[in-house]
């Protein structure tokens, strides 16, 4: 199955009662038992419930793993990855990684014992050096947020495996639509399915894919046992969404290639990230780990003041946090999504008080292009 088709046909794609073509939400709590212990697959729907299990399967399908397992946030998903951990193990993390992931780790996982070190993993050689006895895993994002910096799952994976550790990729920025790191060797892959999966602006949820029965059993006893999953009603909004992803993304492509084209010749646009320039330092793995590069541009103008400007000037990127849905988006990491971020490891990382991040939506680009031109105006 091709990947388009994959979208529409994964998972669970009818309902097996009634034939259904889109799946139903089963708003319930609880399931009658014909004898104790005798059900028919579902006993609570904290344990189990049929839409959250048909997007289960569908992202399972989409990821190519094991299991997929469905959280109400996407953060809510990387704490119950990270619950698969215990008291004194280690992690080895991407130092530019989303500000939530970097304040769950640092402020409150480390209370619990579960510490994290922060390295450049696009020079996979940084995650040799920083190995310990006590380390669990490697956790890459890839490419990030909003440095755009892309790294070698495959390599990484391979220094992971080598050492006993497990390697768990957030898939955020690219969906399965583009790369799929567990055919890269990935153990667990993740996402805020709040961004292009959903894509709509309208629900926050997290989902995990695990490549093996063991994850699957560990990863359903944590989510289980701590209990933050996605509603049936969210579940069904992620399904509804997924279903259009492929031409949602090939189409959030395009946009963006042409405003990388724009903004490239701009005189107030001092230096652009984006992994699908061939100036992009990691150009060349983008290209071989994925099949497109995403609709996440960041740029700098130099100077809070001037990205002030331009945001107050944008007509048809919204100011907001967030990002892959259909209406452009446009931010300023420093103060916004990052602000969680203490200043002087912003400043280490590169994340400028210039530093302007856009969602490339859906709009027709001419009008994205004509409202960044008289936005960047001087
Ligand atoms: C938004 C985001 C998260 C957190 O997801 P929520 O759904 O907001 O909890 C994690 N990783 C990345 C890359 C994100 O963009």
């Amino acid at each position: 199955m091709r990947k388009k088709t994959q979208l529409i046909h994964g998972g669970i794609s009818n309902d097996p009662q009634t034939g259904a073509v889109s799946f139903p939400i089963y708003q319930v709590s609880t399931y009658k038992q014909d004898g104790v212990g005798n059900f028919k697959g579902y006993e609570y729907s904290r344990t189990g419930n049929p839409t959250r299990n048909a997007l289960e399967e569908l992202i399972k399908d989409l990821e190519g793993g094991k299991a997929g397992f469905a959280f109400g946030s996407g953060m809510a998903a990387i704490t119950a990855v990270m619950m698969l951990f215990n008291s004194g193990d280690h992690i080895i993390m991407t130092d530019d990684v989303y500000g939530g992931t970097y304040r769950v780790m640092s402020k409150v996982l480390n209370r619990v014992g579960i510490s994290s070190t922060f390295v450049d993993t696009s020079d996979p050689a940084n995650i040799e050096k920083e190995i310990r006895s006590n380390t669990k895993a490697v956790y890459i994002e890839t490419p990030t947020n909003p440095l755009l910096k892309v790294t070698d799952v495959e390599a990484a994976a391979k220094i992971a495996k080598a050492h006993n550790l497990l390697t768990i990729v957030d898939n955020t920025f690219s969906t399965p639509y583009w790369q799929n790191p567990i055919d890269n060797g990935a153990d667990i892959v993740l996402h805020s399915a709040t961004k292009y999966l959903g894509g709509h602006s309208d629900v926050v949820a997290g989902l995990v894919v695990v490549n093996s029965e063991q994850l699957a059993q560990d990863l359903h006893f944590v989510q289980n046992s701590t209990g933050g999953v996605l509603g049936p009603q969210d579940s069904w909004l992620l399904i509804r969404g997924i279903k259009t992803l492929g031409v949602r993304m090939e189409e959030h492509e395009a946009n963006t290639a042409q405003i990388i084209e724009f903004l490239k010749d701009h005189p107030a646009v001092e230096k652009i990230y984006y992994p699908g320039l061939p100036t992009h330092p990691n150009h060349e793995i983008a290209k071989k780990q994925g099949r497109g590069f995403g609709g996440m541009i960041s740029f700098d103008v130099g100077s809070q003041d001037n990205a002030d400007k331009l945001l107050s000037k944008t007509k048809y990127f919204t100011l907001a946090e967030s990002l892959g849905a259909v209406e452009s988006l446009i931010s300023v990491p420093a103060r916004m999504t990052h602000a969680s971020i203490p200043a002087e490891r912003r400043a280490e990382l590169g994340i400028t008080d210039g530093l302007v991040r856009i969602s490339v939506g859906l709009e027709d680009v001419e009008d994205l292009i004509e409202d960044l031109k008289q936005a960047l105006e001087k």
